[in-house]
């Protein structure tokens, strides 16, 4: 699938904001997500009459390849405030949902956050325990989930919990849950390997109210309305994979053009990997694109995202591994680019679904089309 002229256009848009206003520090990004802000990004696949651009998702994912390549951290955040954070309110909020929240979000006034792990919930999400006791106009949110993106930053959270563990994926619903409610607290923040700007926080609820208003779709829907999010949040993270590999592809190439032997024509071996792993970048291109593209057309298949995903997450990291070696040992210093595009892939194999989930989900539907 080749991009059209205005995709190639939006495409060389991003690439301009990302290196003049995409900074790659220390800190939580707040300055970058402020500077996307005013351009409009935050809200890049949300439509107009909600505060939004209304491109395409395509678009949008061309917008997180760019970012990433620059700054792997904010292109997460963006992406999970977006796919996963935005979307829920699109496809299954109410009109007065959209409206009190939407807005906020596809302008960049809140940021949005996901919170379906738990200590005993990851890949089997069914498993969550947070309940939801329903109470008189709403329901009393107690538990705690792990790993949350943009935790104790955001301002609105899509949390899933249970009205009963007895119904399994049946009683998961979906609540919105504003920062600062009553009984909801951020506990401890990961120290992690990779992606030090995102926040990586716990979250515990305890008592904590939610009314009614602020339930998505029915009781009982939120283990679907989880699933059919990933698939498009998978398609975000494939993409940031995708700008992780090419930020390490650039580097090491950057690094080859300064040695004699390479610019003597030598260096052979060299040659054949970077042939190798660029032809791997543009395959894991395409896919992302087609799965994004699809999607865009209303025939978006789980199948895709997951092949998008593993194939470019999984570059990532084999391209950052390339970049090491290839800048030897200027590339091992602690806090170097290309240790920072190792630590941050790594993480992209794990979040929204293990690379080993993928396959399974790849494994399943091939089987189903192909199999007698
Ligand atoms: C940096 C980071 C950010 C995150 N952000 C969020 C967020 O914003 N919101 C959120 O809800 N969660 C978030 N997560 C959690 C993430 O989605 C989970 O870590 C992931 O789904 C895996 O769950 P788990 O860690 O419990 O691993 P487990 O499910 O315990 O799996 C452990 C290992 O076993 C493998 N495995 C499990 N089941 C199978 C199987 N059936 N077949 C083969 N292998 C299997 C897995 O692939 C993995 O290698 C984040 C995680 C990280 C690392």
């Amino acid at each position: 699938m080749i991009l059209s002229k205005e995709h190639c256009e939006k495409a060389a848009e991003f690439r301009y904001f990302a290196e003049k206003n995409i900074d790659c520090g220390d800190n939580y990004p707040r300055a970058n997500l402020h500077r996307a802000a005013e351009k409009g990004y935050m809200g890049l696949p949300i439509p107009r009459q909600y505060g939004g651009l209304g491109e395409d998702f395509l678009t949008y994912i061309l917008f997180i390849e760019e970012v990433s390549r620059v700054c792997a951290s904010t292109g997460v955040i963006m992406a999970v405030h977006t796919s996963v954070g935005s979307m829920p309110l699109l496809y299954f909020g109410s009109e007065e949902q959209k409206r009190r929240y939407l807005v906020k979000l596809a302008r960049g006034e809140y940021i949005g956050a996901f919170a379906l792990t738990e200590p005993d919930a990851g890949s089997d999400a069914a498993a969550i325990s947070t309940g939801a006791r329903p109470v008189h106009g709403g329901y009393r949110l107690t538990g705690r989930k792990i790993f949350i993106t943009s935790g104790g930053e955001a301002d609105l959270y899509t949390v899933f919990a249970t009205i009963d563990t007895s119904l399994g994926r049946k009683g998961i619903t979906a609540f919105l849950v504003e920062k600062g409610s009553p009984g909801l607290t951020v506990g401890r923040t990961e120290s992690k390997m990779g992606l030090h700007r995102t926040h990586t926080a716990e979250l515990l609820m305890e008592d904590l109210y939610v009314p009614v208003s602020n339930r998505l779709e029915k009781e009982g829907k939120g283990f679907s309305v989880a699933m059919s999010l990933l698939d498009g949040g998978r398609i975000g993270i494939a993409a940031q994979g995708l700008g992780i590999a090419a930020a390490a592809l650039d580097y090491g190439i950057f690094f080859l053009k300064k040695r004699a032997d390479w610019k003597e024509g030598n260096g052979q071996g060299k040659r054949f990997e970077l042939a190798n792993l660029a032809t791997r970048l543009e395959a894991a291109r395409l896919l992302t694109y087609r799965a994004a593209a699809n999607r865009d057309a209303g025939k978006g298949k789980a199948m895709e995202a997951s092949m998008a995903k593993t194939a470019a997450t999984d570059l990532a990291m084999e391209a950052a591994s390339w970049c090491i070696e290839t800048c030897s040992f200027e590339g091992i210093i602690q806090g170097s680019p290309p240790v920072r595009f190792f630590c941050d892939a790594k993480a992209t194999q794990i979040y929204e679904g293990t690379n080993q989930i993928q396959r399974i989900v790849i494994a399943r539907s091939c089987s189903e089309v192909r199999g007698s």
